[in-house]
C-alpha cells in the first residue's frame, strides 16, 4: 500500500479529509448495516435535533503503526462501551459495541494510506460520533440518528519535547454534580469554549475545573483527566462522578500498579493538597500525558517541583511505559492492542 505524500512530522492537529468514512443510519427503531462512503458532507433538516438541541455524542481514538509494521488501535472496545453510556444518558440508541469496533477497523483499513509510519510521532485520529438528525421543534429526543466515523491524520503532539503547561483554576464550572460531565457529549465542549478562550487570553494553556458544589476539589480540564504524583511517589487521580472516564487515565493507573509497582489512589483531591504534589499531568488520547508545571489559583502560583522544562521522572516513566505498550515495544496486557492489518 502506497502512503499518501504527507509531511508527517509537520502535521498539526487539524482536519484533513481522508478517502472514506463509515456511516450508519437509525430509522424506524433500527440501525441499517452501514457502509463506507466517499462523501464527507452531511445534508440534514434545518430543524435537526442536533442543530437545535445539541443531541450529539462522540469518541476519539487513534490508529498508528507499531514497531513491527502493523496498523493497530488501542482499546477500541472501551470507546465503544463509553459511547454506549453517552448514548443512554442523552436518550439516543446504542450502537452495538462489536459493530462499533468493526466499523473502526473498516475506516482504518479504507484509509490505511493515511496511517503515519512508525516513528513519525503522527497518528490517524478517528472520530466516531452520533447525532439526532430528524426535525424536532418541541423538546424531545430525535427518532432518527446517524452514526459516523471519520479519520484525519494528526501530527506528533509534542514537537521538540513535552513542555510543561501552565494552568489556571477556573471560575467557570464544567459539569454539575448530577449532570453530564461523565459522558463524551458535544454540549460539555460548547460550554467550555468561553472558559478556554478566556484562559488563553490571560496566557494560560488550560483550565483546572473544580467540583461546582464545594469548589474545593479538583475535577479535570476541558478535555483531559488529571494525574498527580505525590512527594512520596504515589500516583493519585481524582475520583468524581462528574469527570469523563479517560481511557488513557485508566490505562496509566494499570501501568502504574502492574508495570511500575507504584501505589495508586483514586480519591477526592482537594485544591489545598496541590502544594504537596511533586508532579502533575493531563491524560488523554491525543498527548497520552501532558506535563503540568504550574497551577495558578487566583494569582497564587503553585509551582510543581518537576519544573517548567521537562516531564517529572515518574510521569516520564508512565509516559514511556504506556507509549511503549502502544507501539509494541513493551508487551501489552491481553486485549489492549487491536491489530487491524
Ligand atoms: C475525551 C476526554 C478525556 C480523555 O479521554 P481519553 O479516553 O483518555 O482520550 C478526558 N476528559 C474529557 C472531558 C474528555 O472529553
Amino acid at each position: 500500500m502506497e502512503k499518501k505524500d504527507i509531511d508527517w512530522a509537520n502535521l498539526g492537529f487539524g482536519y484533513v479529509e481522508t478517502d472514506k468514512r463509515f456511516v450508519s443510519n437509525y430509522t424506524n427503531g433500527a440501525w441499517d448495516d452501514g457502509q463506507l462512503i466517499s462523501d464527507s458532507m452531511i445534508t440534514m433538516s434545518e430543524c435537526a435535533c442536533v442543530l437545535q438541541y445539541a443531541q450529539t455524542i462522540f469518541e476519539g481514538l487513534k490508529a498508528y503503526t507499531t514497531e513491527d509494521g502493523h496498523i493497530v488501535t488501542f482499546r477500541p472496545d472501551l470507546n465503544a462501551s463509553r459511547m454506549a453510556a453517552s448514548a443512554a444518558r442523552l436518550e439516543m440508541p446504542v450502537y452495538e459495541e462489536a459493530k462499533f469496533v468493526d466499523a473502526v477497523a473498516k475506516v482504518v483499513e479504507a484509509n490505511a494510506a493515511y496511517v503515519p509510519p512508525y516513528g513519525s510521532g503522527a497518528t490517524l485520529y478517528l472520530r466516531p460520533f452520533m447525532f439526532g438528525i430528524n426535525p424536532v421543534i418541541g423538546v424531545k429526543p430525535a427518532t432518527d440518528y446517524q452514526f459516523r466515523i471519520f479519520s484525519t491524520p494528526v501530527g506528533p503532539y509534542f514537537k521538540g519535547g513535552a513542555k510543561p503547561l501552565t494552568i489556571k483554576i477556573s471560575d467557570f464550572d464544567r459539569a454539575a454534580p448530577q449532570g453530564t460531565g461523565n459522558i463524551k457529549a458535544g454540549l460539555n465542549y460548547a460550554m467550555s469554549l468561553h472558559a478556554i478562550v478566556t484562559a488563553h487570553k490571560e496566557g494560560f494553556d488550560e483550565n483546572m475545573y473544580l467540583d461546582p458544589k464545594t469548589r474545593t476539589k479538583v475535577e479535570e480540564t476541558g478535555g483531559a483527566n488529571f494525574l498527580f504524583v505525590t512527594k512520596d511517589n504515589k500516583v493519585v487521580t481524582p475520583k468524581s462522578d462528574s469527570i469523563l472516564p479517560s481511557i488513557t487515565r485508566r490505562s496509566l493507573v494499570y501501568v502504574a500498579k502492574e508495570y511500575l509497582g507504584l501505589e495508586v489512589e483514586e480519591r477526592e483531591i482537594y485544591v489545598d493538597e496541590l502544594p504537596d504534589m511533586a508532579e502533575a499531568g493531563l491524560c488523554g488520547t491525543a498527548a497520552v500525558i501532558s506535563p503540568v508545571g504550574k497551577i495558578v489559583d487566583h494569582g497564587k502560583e503553585i509551582c510543581l517541583p518537576s519544573g517548567m522544562s521537562e516531564m517529572g521522572p515518574t510521569t516520564k516513566k508512565l509516559y514511556d511505559t504506556l507509549t511503549g505498550i502502544q507501539m509494541g515495544r513493551i508487551e501489552a496486557p491481553e486485549g489492549w492492542i487491536k491489530v487491524i492489518m
